[in-house]
């Protein structure tokens, strides 16, 4: 997927400031944060959205939630919570085809 920008990420046609990775899954701070920490996780393997996701993805998409508590301990908000959310679709807000968490955490409420 050439043409995708979180691909292009992945294979770093494209800059980002890289704050988690493993074999299945990127996490890069968010260019435009919403929150004091605003990193999105991404699985490395193109899913474009939640509504086209199959099994064959279940394991890269999940492996995305282990990174958001990898990433969480390792900045201390383990205790204190964070927001993971997915925007999903026109109406979900959502802008990027590539499936992405939104990890934003360091004050009360933050939205993603
Ligand atoms: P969504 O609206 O859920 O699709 O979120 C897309 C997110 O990607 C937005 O929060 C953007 O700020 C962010 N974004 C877009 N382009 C980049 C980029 N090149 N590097 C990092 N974040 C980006
Ligand atoms: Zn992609």
């Amino acid at each position: 997927m050439s043409d995708c920008l979180f691909c292009r990420i992945v294979t770093r046609q494209n800059p980002a400031d890289i704050e988690y990775e493993d074999d299945a899954v990127l996490a890069f701070k968010d260019i435009y944060p919403k929150a004091p920490v605003h990193i999105l996780i991404i699985p490395k393997r193109h899913v474009a959205s939640i509504s086209e996701m199959t099994e064959e993805d279940v394991e890269a998409v999940g492996r995305c939630l282990l990174a958001a508590r990898r990433i969480a301990e390792a900045k201390g908000f383990g205790e204190r919570g964070y927001r993971v959310n997915v925007n999903t679709g026109p109406e979900g807000g959502q802008v990027v085809y590539h499936v992405h968490f939104h990890f934003t955490a360091g004050k009360r409420g933050s939205a993603g």
